[in-house]
């Protein structure tokens, strides 16, 4: 198996199209998952300070590179800046916080998480901050533009910190106001991306401007189900979608890799996350084979427009996708 790489802008740094997701693990079984999956051949981590495990992926990697598996540099790492840390010289505080979690010198890919600044909670308060002030049941918005965190942001850069930066959940009008403006372009979007919401136009316009793709959640409601939200209950899921089944039959594929090589013909990455081995293996064998043009437009016909991860959804104060 040859992992399909997409090189990214402006450094020139090749990031591996397929990468294992790291949210949602429990932090007691972090360190072993993450080296079970750098057994399996995974090479890229998708990780984020608010994902309450990321001293544990660096525990897991740590390991492996021990273990003589993989040296740092095989390894590609995503890390992102959760939203109460917009603020200049809390940018530079908490990447260096998510370096010295994972235990590493410098992160390939630092995203800001969301785009929305909320009021800061030091870290001695509370780490990872979560969306509210503690005690508190609704956000609080802070006064801190995009401009002020993207600067930041590119300081990390020219410090050697990160390598590549970008951003997750940024609508198009704030990317063509961040083009605008940026010194250092972005390397990469992360957006919920699966059969289900395919944002087609707006996937096409940010890899016109050279922007690389990354989807996340592309198991569609699968994530959001196991973790007993309605809306992602109530709908069919992608595993039993009959389309995606009749496509996995004709392949011999399974149907979530079917999901997923739907997403590398875009060009798109993705950052599956299972925490079995077998499913581990399986959704990396997504790689080095074409899916017929009739297929892929039959998936596309499967789009809704169904979005799962919205803060509107969780209770937020915050229709950052209208
Ligand atoms: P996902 O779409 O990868 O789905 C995971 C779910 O599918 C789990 O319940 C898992 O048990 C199940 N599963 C995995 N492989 C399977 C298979 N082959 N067959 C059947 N079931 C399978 O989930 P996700 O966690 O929503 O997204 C993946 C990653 O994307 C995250 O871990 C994280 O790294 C990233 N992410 C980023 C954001 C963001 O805001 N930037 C938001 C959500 C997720």
């Amino acid at each position: 198996m040859t992992i399909e790489y997409i090189s990214l802008n402006p450094s020139g740094d090749k990031m591996p199209l397929i990468g294992f997701g790291c949210a949602k693990i429990p932090p007691e079984q972090t360190a072993e998952v993450i080296y079970n999956a750098i057994k399996v051949g995974y090479r890229l981590f998708d990780g984020g300070s608010n994902y309450y495990n990321e001293k544990q992926v660096g525990d897991g990697i740590r390991m492996a590179i021990n273990d003589g598996l993989v040296e740092r540099k095989e390894i590609f790492v995503i890390s992102k800046l959760w939203c109460t840390n917009h603020a200049k010289e809390h940018v530079r505080q908490a990447c260096q916080r998510s370096l010295d979690d994972l235990g590493l010198e410098y992160i390939d890919l630092y995203l800001i998480h969301f785009p929305v600044a909320l009021e800061h909670v030091p870290m001695h308060v509370r780490y990872p901050a979560g969306w509210t002030q503690p005690g508190e049941k609704q956000v609080r918005r802070a006064r801190v533009p995009m401009h002020v965190c993207w600067a930041a942001m590119e300081s990390l850069v020219d410090d050697g910190l990160v390598r590549n930066i970008g951003m997750s959940n940024f609508n198009a009008q704030l990317m063509m106001d961040l083009l605008s403006y940026c010194r250092i372009e972005p390397a990469l979007l992360q957006v919920e991306l699966h059969p289900y919401l395919q944002q087609d136009a707006y996937v096409k316009w940010i890899q016109k401007q050279g922007i690389a793709v990354t989807a996340y959640s592309s198991f569609g409601p699968a994530s959001f189900a196991a973790g007993g939200l309605k809306h992602a209950k109530s709908v069919e899921s992608l595993f039993d979608n009959p389309v995606i089944k009749e496509i996995a039959a004709k392949y011999n594929r399974d149907p979530g890799q079917i999901a997923l090589r739907w997403s590398l013909e875009r060009n798109v990455g993705v950052v599956p996350k299972s925490t079995s081995v077998s499913r581990m293996k399986s959704n990396l064998d997504v790689l080095n084979w074409k899916m017929d043009e009739e297929d892929i437009q039959a998936i596309n016909q499967l789009d809704m427009g169904l979005r799962f991860n919205d803060p509107v959804i969780k209770g937020w104060d915050l229709p950052i996708f209208l």
